[in-house]
């Protein structure tokens, strides 16, 4: 109480309005909400006009739906940034995909800060001009639902209504370790249930998800379940080193090791179960400074940097291959591989359709590592369609559970040798943007899940 009072006197010194009423949703500093103890509480009533606010002013760049409702029925908000006067990037390929989400813990006000900050950044900056944001809303959705546990959090409570600890109640190894609260069975809450839904519905391509939440200040990556590095240590790995050379010394783990052994969390279930190269994102819990209210854009400017760091690095949070070389000599075939992406792949083969575009062969499965060229050679038992095409098939990272792609190679990279003319290739090319073909294979990537659990 003593805080509060001197919070009270502070707030009506700087002018603050304490009604979520008076609140300027666009003013460019404030984190919206009532003062309470240290720290200025974000209600879900505020929230909701908030963002509704946001994308009536910006419908250019700012999308809101629901991903579901809580357990007494209040609507989980999605914001979704980007430029919608763009279907796709420039280049005609599909958008990079982005999930965010906060407000697990009810009672994590910095981490549910964090999330609609982000949010709130790329929207002022969007408006102000700044060519950071423009370029990544022309390139990137970015979804993020900022308060996942809005009963909890309108009660001040980590739990949910139903005293659920909802970061232990995704189906991922649900309930198989030392745990507190877990629910009655994975996905027994309708929050979890909504979150995973929705990124069973709009978010399967993803390259990015950050959970956000507040205790100490660290980065954790999967898993919590197993002290073992995860499948795509490399990709985690080489994003801890570049965060720490170029950004901010947060310290990035494993889950596990970093924290302690967790499971039934949405890290786990968004790695394992989904594919997504994930982070939890704790911020420190000192919330405010007692007797301040600091600009929630100063407080997080060094968190908001690494997050802005993750964003606008996307399109390497997976294996890009490109083929530098192709060439068919008789039934033999060689290529060069490069890794444009700083994850791995351990799944690819290359295969040749005729002109009909069916799959006439497929070589032995490859791996190419993050980052690296790999030369490959095949016998291709038959001579090669004239008027036939090339494609690469590969898992965008090395986890079972990560999305496939099916990307066709470029004609200036392929030499086919008919016996006597012996040409050299013509095209080393450069960077040749594959063009995606597809990328889904649904159902074999859900049964795949399924297998997983
Ligand atoms: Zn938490």
């Amino acid at each position: 109480m003593r805080v509060a009072v001197g919070l009270v006197v502070c707030m009506l010194l700087a002018g603050i309005p304490t009604t979520s009423a008076q609140y300027d949703p666009l003013q460019q500093e404030a984190w919206p909400g009532e003062p309470i103890d240290n720290h200025i509480h974000l209600t879900w009533a505020t929230l909701t006009m908030e963002v509704n606010d946001w994308a009536d002013t910006y419908p250019d760049i700012v999308d809101v739906t629901s991903a579901g409702e809580s357990e007494l029925g209040k609507t989980l908000w999605v914001v979704r940034l980007s430029d919608w006067s763009m279907e796709t990037k420039e280049d005609g390929t599909p958008k990079e995909m982005i999930y965010i989400d906060g407000g697990h813990h009810g009672n994590e006000y910095l981490g549910t800060a964090l999330a609609w900050l982000t949010a709130k950044w790329y929207i002022n900056e969007w408006a102000e001009g700044n060519e950071e944001a423009i370029n990544v809303l022309q390139n990137t959705e970015i979804h993020i639902l900022i308060m996942l546990n809005p009963d909890g959090n309108d009660i001040d409570t980590r739990w949910n209504i139903n005293q659920v600890d909802l970061n232990r109640n995704y189906d991922h190894y649900w309930n198989t370790c030392p745990t507190t609260q877990p629910g009655s069975s994975a996905f027994s809450e309708s929050e979890t249930s909504s979150n995973s839904a929705y990124m069973n519905t709009y978010m399967t391509d993803a390259d990015l998800y950050v959970t956000m939440h507040t205790g100490v200040w660290i980065m954790l990556y999967p898993w919590g379940k197993w002290p073992e590095q995860p499948p795509d240590w490399e990709l985690f790995h080489f994003i801890r080193d570049d965060v720490h050379a170029t950004v901010s010394d947060i310290p990035i783990q494993n889950a596990n090791q970093g924290l302690y052994p967790n499971c039934g969390t949405s890290r786990d279930y968004g790695y394992g179960k989904m594919g997504f190269p994930t982070f939890t994102f704790e911020t420190d819990d000192e919330q405010f400074v007692p007797g301040t209210f600091e600009s929630l854009h100063d407080r997080l400017e060094e968190e908001m940097n690494v997050m802005r760091y993750l964003i606008n690095d996307v399109w390497y949070w997976r294996a890009r291959l490109n083929v530098q070389s192709l060439t068919v000599s008789g039934d033999e075939v060689e290529m060069t591989v490069e890794n444009l992406g700083h994850a791995s792949t351990s799944n690819a083969s290359l295969q040749h359709m005729d002109a009909a575009g069916e799959v006439v062969w497929t070589s032995p499965m490859f791996t190419v590592n993050a980052s690296n060229v790999t030369n490959v050679n095949f016998d291709l038992e038959m001579e090669p369609f004239e008027d036939g095409t090339w494609g690469l098939m590969y898992q965008k990272r090395v986890i079972n559970a990560s999305q496939w792609v099916n990307e066709s190679i470029n004609t200036s990279s392929i030499q086919i040798n008919n016996g006597k003319d012996d040409n050299l290739l013509t095209g080393f090319g450069l960077f040749n943007p594959v063009s995606v073909i597809l990328s889904l294979l649904g159902m074999s990537v859900i049964a795949k899940r399924e297998e997983d659990a």
